[in-house]
């Protein structure tokens, strides 16, 4: 079943990765926005009529942070992260950059030393004003799933036609802030079986690695039900070998 968020900051929720992580969602409540569709995306499938429904207004959201972050930090709620997330891509949101620099004064007035992080997919970067507020946040995470494009339009869906190498070239520009986030999985996928922790895929994988050498790297496998039924989680162990690849490359890397 696939899990909308109805809240605007949600949370604090207790992550393996992130701690005690306070949500952002600057997406409608009710409703998926996203340029992907994942055949893995928690959310759901991407509704494209839906995607017409208007964001959350930069007001409201700036209420809601007001108003949540004031009451978690007189409540003494322990905060750890507080991570840009929910029901599809953020960075769509038209007032994504100014929303960051709203959050970054809150987190400095209550949790000076709180870490804030952005999970992407990160086709807006080409955008000006998008890759600059992703530069402001502290853990800027950006997707890369497969290297191969085929694979890459078979696991993420994307609504444009932009080459993957291109956006590896923008990834690798981005600067050593950078976090690579990567699901690994396998299964069916239009009458093709595809699996992209093979040794092949993720020779491919580790070689966009090389060029975009980002500070660190993510990866995991299946965790909820899928939009795409059938789909399999990587073992454990072959996460922990595709780790060990990574490491091997001088760019840290934590698997879940
Ligand atoms: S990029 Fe994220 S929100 Fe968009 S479809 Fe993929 S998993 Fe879902």
């Amino acid at each position: 079943m696939a899990i909308l968020f109805d809240e605007i900051v949600f949370g604090p929720i207790l992550s393996r990765r992130y701690g005690n992580s306070l949500g952002i969602n600057l997406l409608p409540l009710d409703n998926k926005i996203c340029n992907y569709d994942c055949i893995y995306c928690e959310c759901g499938w991407t509704n494209l009529k839906k995607q017409k429904i208007s964001f959350t207004p930069y007001p409201s959201i700036r209420s809601a942070i007001e108003d949540r972050f004031a009451a978690l930090y007189h409540a003494n709620v322990a905060i750890d992260h507080i991570t840009f997330a929910g029901n599809g891509e953020p960075t769509m949101h038209p007032d994504f950059a100014n929303i960051v620099d709203l959050v970054h004064r809150y987190r400095d007035q209550y949790w000076p030393k709180v870490k804030t992080v952005v999970l992407s997919n990160g086709t807006l970067l080409s955008r000006p004003a998008i890759h600059q507020a992703l530069q402001r946040i502290d853990r800027p995470t950006l997707k890369l799933d497969s290297a191969n494009e085929h694979y890459y339009k078979l696991i993420n869906k994307p609504f444009h036609t932009k080459s993957l190498s291109n956006y590896v070239q923008q990834l690798a520009e981005f600067g050593n802030k950078l976090v690579i986030q990567a699901m690994f999985l396998k299964g069916n996928v239009n009458g093709e079986e595809i699996d992209n922790s093979t040794s092949k895929e993720v020779e491919t994988w580790l070689n966009a690695l090389e060029i975009i050498r980002p500070q660190s790297v993510v990866i995991y496998s299946l965790d909820r039900e899928t939009p795409l039924s059938g789909l399999q989680k990587i073992s454990a162990e072959r996460l922990q070998e595709i780790s060990q690849s990574v490491e091997c490359l001088g760019i840290s890397c934590q698997y879940y």
